[in-house]
């Protein structure tokens, strides 16, 4: 009964307005044959130009942005400047602010709040480092990732909230997580969403797996119980983003 989603997110690889148009002429002309719904995160500096131009079925997503609305942060863009061109989504908390730019749970708990309180709907994710996955600890870092995020999201906004899970040593590597893992972990963050927001918010929320998901591997994957859709990098700039986004079951 869970919709399956799949967002793409084109991260920093468009760098002209030629590769964006390029990157919505490959949409636009795509056959989608699967029930699901589908998000394009793109730079800031294209939100416009792809939200007036990519076809009305597909919805767009920031990937990033600020915990406040507005006001003297030089350089920000803040929920509402989002929302007011018409788009819908936002990422927030991927690992590569977390780990590049050390954005931490507290800054980034605020900013789900602040873009929920704007009316957009949030992709959160989390995830574990290789590290963590080796000493066995990732069910407890990841868990203390979303232990962080519940306070922050009022019973009201679950509706609005989409959960990641993006195992970093699986990001950019081609070192996709077996389906036994990415269903353990979905399995793990539903349980937690349970015991601590209620078992109905957990029952209807989407966990996504992210990490090297491609046209070969997103069958097993969507296969998976808590497997509610992907997230995806590389992929989405090609043309087996398509294979992905009609990859349910
Ligand atoms: P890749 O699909 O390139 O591994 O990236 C995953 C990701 O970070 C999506 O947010």
């Amino acid at each position: 009964s869970r919709k399956f989603f799949v967002g793409g997110n084109w991260k920093a690889n468009p760098t002209t307005v030629k590769e964006t148009n390029e990157l919505i002429e490959l949409l636009n002309k795509a056959k989608i044959t699967a029930n699901v719904e589908t998000v394009i995160c793109t730079p800031f500096i294209y939100l416009s130009l792809v939200k007036s131009k990519l076809r009305s079925d597909f919805a767009v997503g920031a990937e990033n942005v600020f915990n406040k609305d507005k006001g003297a942060y030089t350089g920000e863009i803040t929920p509402p400047m989002i929302k007011d061109l018409g788009v819908t989504w936002t990422i927030i908390g991927h690992s590569e602010r977390r780990d590049i730019l050390k954005e931490d749970d507290t800054f980034l708990a605020s900013k789900a709040t602040e873009a929920l309180k704007a009316g957009l709907k949030i992709i959160y994710c989390c995830g574990e480092h290789l590290e963590e996955r080796k000493a066995k600890k990732e069910k407890d870092f990841v868990s203390a990732q979303i232990d962080k995020l519940i306070p922050a999201i009022s019973a009201d906004k679950w509706d609005s909230v989409v959960i990641a899970y993006e195992p970093i040593w699986a990001i950019g590597t081609g070192v996709v997580a077996s389906t036994a893992d990415a269903q353990e972990m979905g399995k793990t963050i539903r349980e937690l969403i349970a015991a601590k927001v209620n078992p109905g918010v957990a029952a209807k929320l989407r966990i996504l797996y992210g990490g090297s998901v491609k046209s070969d591997n997103c069958k097993d994957l969507a296969a998976q119980p808590d497997v509610d859709g992907f997230l995806v990098g590389g992929a989405s700039l090609t043309p087996s983003f398509i294979d992905i986004v009609n990859s349910p079951p």
